[in-house]
């Protein structure tokens, strides 16, 4: 009976290049703006785009100095490169200069000089990297060398925002950052309370799922390779770059989501296991707990892990 009259409140704002759209279940301006202002706060502080940001600093001073950041900044590197570190073959956060470079999805369109790419690789050596963690300084000691937050800082956000909901004293909620989903609580619109997401195919029409997933509050991220690109002839040249070469990653690999509870590890894994494609990709899955992955290949094929359980046609469960 109650889900009869259960009513939901959506508030979006177009921001950070994306739509960010927040679902509550009762009525709380109060918490919408509290979000709000948090994004348009985080914008401030690592936005690239903008020449004032903390970020835009720390990349402007290499070479030349360290700069003192807020705690969010200095705590969202720290875990990036600790996460770069960790792994190194595909998870790089000083991918800036090749990113740069690149310009996948800003209007770049031609394959850059070899040279060029061989000079922006000798700018990603973490060990390049200082953190004072009592001065909340970061340094980057080589000129050129640039941090780049873009697979990993819409996950930290979507972590934080839950938090503050949370502590809103808000039980029930979808974040939607721009396509990285994470939930609160449970579905006050579903009977059995559970939470229902749609997983795109990247081939397919925006608002057509390839796949369900019934799942408990989780968060849901997925890297593909549909979304920036250019294309030379039938080559595709998109915007997940490998930091051992230089180039876009080349598998078999349409996309990867990342179905796990924090959302910043989500985000990091759906890189990885993009590079590593479904074999090496499941193994990496299964070793961690309350995480799971569902890969989608060129041939449409896909590959889910064993938490995910199949119920009809196209739907999976995770109990
Ligand atoms: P989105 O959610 O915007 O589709 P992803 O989470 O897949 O993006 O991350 C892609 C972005 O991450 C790129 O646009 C670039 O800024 C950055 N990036 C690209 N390759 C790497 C890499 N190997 N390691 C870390 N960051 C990367
Ligand atoms: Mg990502």
């Amino acid at each position: 009976m109650a889900a009869a009259v259960q009513k939901k409140y959506v508030s979006q704002f177009a921001m950070m290049g994306t739509v960010i759209s927040l679902t509550l279940f009762e009525p709380n301006q109060p918490a919408v703006e509290e979000v709000y202002d948090y994004l348009q706060q985080m914008d401030q502080i690592f936005s690239v785009n903008r020449p004032d940001s903390e970020l835009s600093a720390i990349n402007q001073q290499a070479g030349q100095q360290s700069v003192q950041v807020s705690p969010a900044c200095f705590q969202l590197i720290q875990d990036a490169l600790a996460y770069s570190q960790q792994y190194a073959d595909s998870f790089n956060v000083l991918i800036g200069p090749l990113v740069k470079l690149w310009r996948i999805g800003f209007g770049g369109h031609e394959v850059p000089a070899a040279e060029a790419i061989q000079q922006s690789l000798q700018q990603m050596d973490l060990a390049q990297v200082t953190l004072n963690a009592e001065q909340h300084s970061v340094y980057l000691r080589q000129p050129g060398m640039q941090l780049d937050l873009g697979a990993i800082a819409k996950g930290y956000f979507a972590d934080r925002i839950v938090d503050q909901l949370r502590q809103a004293g808000i039980a029930n909620a979808i974040v939607n950052l721009g396509g990285n989903v994470k939930l609160l609580g449970e579905n006050p619109l579903a009977t059995d309370a559970r939470w229902q997401v749609g997983i795109q195919a990247p081939a397919a029409p925006r608002g057509y799922p390839v796949l369900q997933v019934t799942m408990p509050a989780r968060t849901v991220v997925t890297s593909g390779i549909f979304e920036r690109y250019f294309k030379i002839g039938e080559q595709r040249y998109h915007h997940i770059l490998d930091p051992q070469t230089g180039y876009p990653v080349e598998n078999q690999v349409d996309q990867v989501s990342i179905i796990t509870e924090q959302s910043e590890l989500a985000e990091v894994l759906a890189t990885v296991t993009y590079f590593q494609g479904p074999e090496q990709g499941v193994r990496l899955i299964e070793s961690l707990p309350n995480t799971e992955a569902i890969f989608i290949d060129k041939q449409q094929q896909i590959t889910v892990t064993s938490g995910l359980k199949p119920r009809r046609e196209g739907v999976f469960e995770i109990e």
